[in-house]
């Protein structure tokens, strides 16, 4: 069956990549791009960074207006899509019309985890995940004096960063003994850590809360598990995120935290098919199944599903790169960590200028760079060649990794001459 209609749920960084690589790839047919959110599609990065400080970065679009016109992207803003019918290839949206596929691609995102804490619904309490969620942040920052950051995760370091720079007296909550403990080193925990508390973040980590406080339905504290009232007009909720697979389950389409895809991004239904941070799925460097929440796993997805999509050759090895910007340190992460044995550090921490290169069995699995952007550059290439330099080439900052790394792989590449 020829494909006329392609169906995109979702107008994040993954949907709208996709509309791009199909046209780019020489889809001639429809395009629907649906998405809840009112604004056209937008970089979601700068939310936690420069968008809080107003002025600057009002709203950077991923693409300018006019090219879902130019490349007859039906883009549908503020529609939500409520069901998907399988058996009809039909999606059902919220007003109760529908619409036909031929292939349906679910790039529907992630939604911020909410704690279970008494007071959660007061005013003042912020999840962050699009630009509605920043504008009231925003509103809500005014005029406040103490900020909470519930999680020291990505985007609540950088919030704290952020927050810390326009004045305000900021506290980071964080349960886990370390921050982005689950994500980067020991040595870069540290050191942003540290960064932290000398721009004035209170930072508490293994600490838990018991709940927050209000006054006339807005937060005023919030309250730890041994009892300390800390102060606060703005609470910002940083845990996590839950992926929104409700409309795939709702369709009989297996789920596992995230829609399950294999390596075509097909669902269990062998007509629709998710991408970005939705997608569950084994990945070819870590041989397990896993969902990444980013913008480089978006956008590379969208072109790999474009591809099989078409019917062209999608073999996904896409290497998994991240970026965080807290303060004046600039995180950069390559690769994935898990099971590493052996963990190197190049350079100085206390020149805030350094790597943790990771290792499992001597093979190069990972390598997380703060304001080393060589390093990280570099790294792309040799993880995605599977070349490993050696540790003790790693620690030693005389030795010039780049040009051992083109070294080898010149080498790899040289014709094997027979007889020679
Ligand atoms: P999303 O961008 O979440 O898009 C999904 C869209 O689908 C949303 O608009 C959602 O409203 C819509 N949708 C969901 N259900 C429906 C439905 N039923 N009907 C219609 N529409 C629906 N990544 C980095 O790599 N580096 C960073 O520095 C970084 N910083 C970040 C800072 C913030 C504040 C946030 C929130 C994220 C950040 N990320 C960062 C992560 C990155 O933005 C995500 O990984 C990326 O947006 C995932 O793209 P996506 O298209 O899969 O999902």
């Amino acid at each position: 069956m020829s494909i006329e209609r392609i169906v995109i749920v979702g107008t994040g960084h993954a949907g709208t990549q996709l509309a791009a690589s199909l046209r780019q790839d020489g889809y001639a047919g429809a395009i629907a791009l649906i998405g809840d959110e009112t604004d056209l599609p937008y970089h979601k990065p700068p939310l936690s960074k420069a968008f809080l400080k107003g002025g600057e970065a009002e709203l950077q679009l991923l693409r300018p207006e006019e090219f879902y016109v130019k490349n007859r992207v039906e883009l549908m803003l503020g529609r939500r899509v409520a069901a998907i019918g399988p058996a009809e290839h039909r999606v059902a949206l919220d007003d109760g019309s529908t619409i036909a596929y031929d292939r349906l691609v679910l790039a529907t995102g992630a939604r911020p985890r909410l704690p279970a804490l008494p007071g959660i619904d007061l005013g003042g309490v912020v999840a962050l995940r699009n630009r509605a969620d920043g504008l009231m942040l925003r509103a809500a920052t005014v005029g406040a004096e103490d900020v909470v950051v519930i999680g020291g995760g990505f985007i609540g370091m950088e919030l704290a960063a952020t927050f810390a720079a326009l004045g305000r007296k900021v506290t980071v909550i964080e349960a886990a003994p370390r921050i982005l403990g689950r994500a980067v080193a020991p040595q870069i925990s540290e050191h942003l850590a540290a960064s932290a508390v000398a721009a004035g973040v209170r930072l508490l980590t293994a600490t838990t809360l018991r709940g927050l406080e209000g006054d006339q339905g807005r937060v005023s504290h919030v309250v730890t598990a041994n009892g300390e009232r800390i102060a606060a007009q703005v609470v910002v909720v940083g845990i996590g995120v839950l992926p929104n697979q409700e409309l795939a389950e709702a369709a009989g389409i297996a789920c596992a935290n995230g829609i399950v895809v294999d390596r075509s991004f097909r669902t269990s239904h062998p007509d629709i098919f998710a991408i970005g941070d939705v997608a569950s799925y084994e990945h070819w460097m870590a041989a397990r199944v896993l969902r990444l929440e980013s913008v480089q796993n978006a956008t590379d997805q969208a072109r790999a599903v474009a591809k099989s999509l078409l019917g062209m050759p999608a073999d996904y090895r896409a290497v998994p790169w991240f970026w965080s910007d807290q303060g004046d340190a600039k995180l950069q992460m390559v690769g994935l960590s898990f099971d590493a044995d052996e963990h190197v550090v190049r350079g100085e921490s206390g020149a805030g200028s350094f790597s943790v290169f990771h290792y499992r069995a001597g093979r190069l699995l990972a390598i997380d760079s703060i304001n080393r952007a060589a390093d990280h550059m570099l790294g792309r290439k040799m993880l995605a060649a599977g070349f490993s330099p050696p540790p003790a080439a790693v620690r030693d900052l005389s030795v010039d990794l780049r040009a051992l790394a083109e070294a080898a792989l010149a080498e790899r590449a040289a014709p094997v001459i027979a007889g020679a």
